[in-house]
């Protein structure tokens, strides 16, 4: 047990799109790193489009915030950067949310999200009994490359709810946090578009 240590098993899962539950894979990006994703599908001529994700409306100045997106998987059903000969074809451009993986922000609410593990990447499901009720100290040793990229996913987050948060104090902005669902489909249909980005560069 004390010798159990995080391998990627290579299945390519964690690319792919869930069996049976179309669009609930979700791997986020950050503005730059969609900025980075375009360039590279574009050199190679690979067909890659995302959709917003993490969005706020602003009331104040009629704006959606979008913090994320994520990758469309479809039609290949998996992400567009997945080669069936060598799994991932980006390796040193990977999004933070694929560097961390398996290890993932789960979103406790609106703004608050906590480090854990996807419960369906191959390696975890194999190891499920010893993983069940890992405590962190055992996290850090099983997950030793993840565990810092994880932690710099969750660094980034902090860093840009924290710049959501100054705004919000200067009065530049106002986040709506008791919108209808009609409202918000509303806005989202008709209000302009601001990413809020962090000054971090994609690395
Ligand atoms: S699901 Fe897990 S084991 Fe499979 S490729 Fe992804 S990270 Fe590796
Ligand atoms: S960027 Fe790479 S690791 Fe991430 S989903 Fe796409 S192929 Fe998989």
């Amino acid at each position: 047990m004390e010798s159990l240590k995080y391998k990627c098993l290579k299945c390519g899962i964690c690319c792919h799109e869930i069996p049976d539950c179309h669009g609930a894979k979700r791997i986020p990006l950050y503005p730059e790193e969609v900025d980075c994703l375009i360039e590279i599908a574009q050199e190679r001529g690979i067909n890659f489009t995302v959709k917003e994700d993490l969005v706020f409306p602003d009331e104040l100045n009629s704006k959606i915030l979008v913090l994320t997106y994520r990758i469309i998987l479809e039609p290949l059903g998996h992400c567009p950067f997945f080669k069936q000969d060598q799994g991932c074809s980006i390796h040193d451009k990977k999004p933070h949310a694929c560097q961390a993986y398996p290890l993932s922000l789960r979103t406790l609410d609106a703004f608050k999200f906590e480090i854990s593990i996807d419960p369906l990447c191959t390696f975890i499901i194999s190891n499920y009994d010893e993983l069940e009720n890992i405590d962190i100290e055992r996290l850090k040793v099983i997950f030793q490359d993840e565990y810092p990229k994880a932690e710099k996913f969750f660094r980034k987050n902090k860093k840009l709810q924290f710049k959501m948060k100054k705004l919000e104090a200067e009065k530049q902005i106002k986040i709506t946090r008791s919108i209808t669902l009609d409202n918000f489909n509303k806005a989202l249909e008709t209000w302009e578009r601001v990413e809020i980005r962090s000054e971090e560069k994609n690395k």
